[in-house]
């Protein structure tokens, strides 16, 4: 046997040099592949500190929820002080409908918290991020995660009891599943409470009452009030954007915009797979964007394999709530109109409760496969696993959430079997146009003639399409009613894309 040495010397003069090379070469490359290695291990680290952060900063934004609606209260309460006694005396009610929307208020805080306590963190949340603040966070690209609340993609089955599925959703995107922890705090242990909103749980000040708090913190740390970060008061603003968009679709109220938006769509489904029920599988859909979940429901409950995806961790907190934990229809209230005074057509309207949900979903007759995918869009749909997997992708009120309208459509198509259709409803209300001190902040904004451009190019052929007019999360009795007139559509994917 020759040593490698010997040959190498009787091959070339040159040989023991170019063993040299290549032996440092390899010693190189292992060094190389090794700092790559670690290179990639601290970023997984700091992506996911970084998502702990944002997620740590989301549950503050809702245990912010009461004292922030607290300061404005004050503030109008200062307004009212200011009258002077003439003017107040016209206005002698004015003080009670503060003590109403201080209740109203704490009513709310006991919705959330009980979310909250209901909610199992697909995280770690005490990581932090000591060790990155220097160098690496200030060029790290996932500024946008904490900025954006995006997160790994991570698939449960949208009702946790609904356990068929779980095999499934796990292959899908081979990521932990959230899994209810039977021991763990839940909403039961207060339900008497929660489902009577009264005076029991007025939280002095519109604080929390710690007390409820205190009662489960063993597992739910990250709920101690204690931990909690300062958050921007635009945080907070989210929150009450979630509680509109609670009446938009888990609400009576909200029935209305549901028929004008989600009736549309379902009715084309049910028209385009009309031979569904004698499938020995199901057609499969997906709804990207998928908000608060109800749409993804009522296309299960139309006999389809459904999934919304959604990447808002403010959304997935709440829908997860309402969908694995809700016991009966209307076993909450929650006033969300309270955080306005303008355009009321009276005090009452402005304080009205609001029960929820209409409905119980996990008595509402959902196809077994119903789940909801964590992720940001393009991530978690453009590995190669997704490819022609679905038959009908289903977008309301989302396509305009794009950085790049483009890769959307991409996505799409590419995810679509051939012959598969989308349905889209929506405006295009460009959501990163005019996002002011973010100038690099990519936004591609198509006309509606550009996008069907676009789409064409992705294989897609319109086979109808027409203009739905629509509200969004808007307050039925407001005297300020903003309507949408949505591109509604469907478009069938003919063929693989060539581009
Ligand atoms: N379809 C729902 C929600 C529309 S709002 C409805 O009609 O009520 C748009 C939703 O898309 C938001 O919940 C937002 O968090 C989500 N979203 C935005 N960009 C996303 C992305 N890249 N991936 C997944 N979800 C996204």
């Amino acid at each position: 046997m020759i040593s490698s040495s010997e040959m190498t010397e009787t091959t070339t003069a040159q040989a023991p040099e170019t063993v040299t090379a290549v032996a440092t070469e390899t010693e190189m490359s292992r060094e190389r592949d090794g700092e790559e290695e670690e290179k990639i291990r601290r970023q997984k680290k700091l992506e996911e500190a970084l998502e702990a952060k944002s997620l740590r900063r989301i549950i503050s934004a809702y245990l912010n929820y009461p004292e922030a609606a607290e300061e404005d209260l004050k503030k109008w309460e200062r307004s009212y002080r200011k009258l002077s006694p003439a003017h107040k005396a016209l206005v002698p009610h004015y003080a009670l409908k503060f003590q109403r929307l201080r209740r109203c208020i704490s009513t709310n805080s006991y919705f959330i918290f009980n979310m909250l306590q209901a909610f199992e963190p697909p995280i770690d949340l005490s990581q932090d991020l000591d060790g990155y603040e220097d160098s690496n966070l200030d060029c790290a690209p996932h500024e946008k995660y904490v900025l954006d609340e995006r997160h790994d993609s991570s698939c449960q089955p949208a009702l946790t009891n609904n356990s068929t599925h779980e095999e499934e959703s796990k292959s899908l995107h081979d990521s932990e599943l959230q899994k209810k922890d039977t021991n763990g705090p839940s909403p039961n242990n207060y339900s008497e409470d929660a489902r009577n909103n009264d005076d029991r749980y007025d939280c002095d000040g519109g604080h929390l009452n710690h007390d409820h708090a205190n009662a489960s913190l063993s597992s739910h740390d990250w709920l101690d009030p204690s931990l909690q970060t300062h958050v921007p008061l635009v945080d907070v603003d989210k929150v009450r954007c979630i509680i509109r968009n609670i009446v938009r679709d888990w609400a009576a109220e909200g029935q209305r915009e549901r028929d004008q938006c989600y009736k549309p769509i379902l009715e084309e489904l049910d028209s385009l797979f009309p031979d569904r029920q004698k499938q020995s599988t199901p057609p499969s859909c997906l709804v990207p964007g998928a908000g608060l979940g109800r749409l993804a429901l009522e296309i299960s409950c139309l006999g389809f394999i459904s999934q919304g995806n959604e990447f808002s961790y403010y959304m997935m907190i709440c829908s997860s709530f309402i969908l694995n934990y809700a016991q009966v229809p209307n076993e909450w209230t929650i006033y969300p109109w309270i955080h306005s005074n303008c355009n009321s057509l009276s005090d009452n309207d402005q304080l009205r409760p609001v029960s929820i949900p209409d409905i119980h979903p996990a008595s509402a007759g959902i196809t077994e496969g119903f789940s909801m995918c964590g992720g940001d869009f393009v991530e978690v749909y453009n590995e190669s696993c997704q490819a022609g997997m679905w038959d009908a992708v289903v977008t309301c009120f989302f396509i305009d959430t794009a950085h790049n309208i483009i890769e959307y459509i991409e996505t799409i198509s590419k995810i679509l079997k051939d012959g598969g259709v989308w349905i889209n409803l929506g405006p295009l209300l460009y959501h990163f146009a005019d996002t002011y001190g973010h100038d690099n902040e990519m936004s591609i904004e198509l006309s509606l003639e550009d996008v069907k451009r676009v789409a064409s190019q992705y294989g897609f052929e319109i086979e109808k399409e027409r203009t739905i007019e629509t509200t969004y999360t808007t307050n039925p009795r407001s005297m300020m009613q903003n309507r949408y007139y949505t591109a509604f559509w469907t478009m069938r994917k003919k063929c693989a894309i060539t581009t």
